[in-house]
């Protein structure tokens, strides 16, 4: 999927570059779901927010693999910020972000 001029536009519309901040924040239609992603429909085609950022920047995501938040903000959409795992890597990567959590807090 190549990005023209108009689709960088419109999905660019939708997300809030916060000075100071790496993290690009999804404020596009329908907000958040349940589970505290960014909700969009493209072409009639509904995606999470950060999978289409991700695809519309960088391709496909590779078949099997899931998107993992390096920087564990869920409502970041900034395609340098995600990360192709599969789902085991991805269970890890949570379950010890919330053990460290854990620790700290
Ligand atoms: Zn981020």
């Amino acid at each position: 999927m190549l990005m023209g001029k108009q689709t960088e536009q419109a999905v660019m519309d939708r997300v809030v570059l916060i000075p100071f901040h790496e993290c690009w924040e999804w404020v596009g239609v329908g907000f958040v779901n349940d589970r505290g992603y960014g909700k969009v429909r493209w072409h009639g085609k509904k995606y999470r927010a950060h999978v289409l950022l991700f695809e519309l920047h960088l391709g496909p995501v590779p078949s099997g693999l899931e998107l993992d938040h390096v920087c564990r903000n869920r409502t970041c959409v900034n395609p340098e910020h995600l990360e192709p795992v599969t789902h085991r890597e991805n269970l890890l990567r949570r379950w010890r972000a919330v053990q460290r959590d854990r620790v700290v807090g």
